[in-house]
């Protein structure tokens, strides 16, 4: 077997015991994970570990998000193929990719520009042509593309910020991790009802990193998240070889707890 029919295995392996194991049975869902070489999106020296039950380490103390909560928070956003999705967080563009298989145009914008410049690279050569990326702080949103079908927030923040739900169109939907503690958030679907009128839905404990913004955390309080402890599976087989260096780089960014399991899909 070549490099990408061994990928192609390790794909479809983790389409069937981490997203259909778990109960995920949305079938759009499934044929974008099945699609998506999310190996394309992980460093090189990681490659091996792109099809994990895990996050991975993406540089910059950020991280590509496990497979199973892309496709969680993907299927939360309940999207139609004429939909316009805005993402917050692309760090490497893995879940913009997943995205852009099932609305009409997806928007994601990220604060670091390293990441939107890689992430825009790497989307274009794998030709995901409907992915529109900007630097800036997302906690505001896009307003000049707005009304949105769909939002999702790929960091957690303290609250929801009040631009991205300004920015949903009538019955559009926002998922967002938040939390009081930048360790621990609840995951949220927030759906617009009315002009003023919203309904929220908690979906499950979740663990992400820092939503740093004006309507985020600030900036200084994110100094500590390097540190934050491994979750105990990636502390026993790291993908890193070197355990300190994993510890140090390795965010959380997985389902601590969730009610998506047991109630099959989400809405
Ligand atoms: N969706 C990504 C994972 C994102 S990790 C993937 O598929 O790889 C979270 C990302 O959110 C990081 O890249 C971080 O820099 C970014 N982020 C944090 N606060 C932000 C903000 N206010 N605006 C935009 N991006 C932000």
């Amino acid at each position: 077997m070549g490099g990408a029919e061994v990928f192609a295995e390790r794909r479809h392996q983790m389409v069937e015991t981490q997203l259909l194991g778990r109960g995920m049975r949305d079938q759009a869902v499934l044929t974008a994970m099945r699609t998506v070489p999310r190996e394309a999106f992980v460093p090189a020296e990681l490659r091996a570990w792109a099809y994990e039950d895990m996050p991975l380490p993406i540089g910059n103390r950020q991280t590509i998000s496990q497979p199973y909560m892309v496709a969680w928070m993907t299927a939360a956003l309940q999207l139609a193929p004429d939909d316009r999705v805005l993402e917050i967080g692309t760090g490497s563009g893995y879940a913009a990719a997943v995205l852009s298989c099932l609305a009409q145009t997806v928007y994601t914008v990220e604060r670091l520009e390293t990441w939107v410049r890689q992430a825009c690279q790497c989307l274009r050569r794998l030709g995901y042509r409907n992915v529109c990326l900007r630097h800036a702080d997302g906690t505001l949103g896009w307003p000049e593309s707005a009304p949105y079908h769909g939002i999702v927030v790929t960091a957690g923040g303290p609250t929801i910020p009040a631009a991205l739900q300004d920015q949903l169109a009538l019955g559009g939907r926002l998922v967002i991790p938040v939390g009081a503690h930048q360790r621990r958030q609840q995951l949220l679907r927030v759906t617009r009802e009315g002009e003023t009128t919203f309904r929220q839905e908690a979906l499950g404990v979740v663990r992400f990193v820092p939503l740093i913004g004006a309507q985020g955390w600030p900036a200084r309080k994110h100094s500590r998240q390097g540190r934050e402890p491994l979750p105990r599976r990636a502390r026993r087989r790291g993908p890193c070889g070197r355990q300190r260096a994993t510890r140090r780089m390795l965010q959380p960014q997985g389902v601590l707890k969730q009610t998506y399991r047991n109630r099959n899909r989400p809405g």
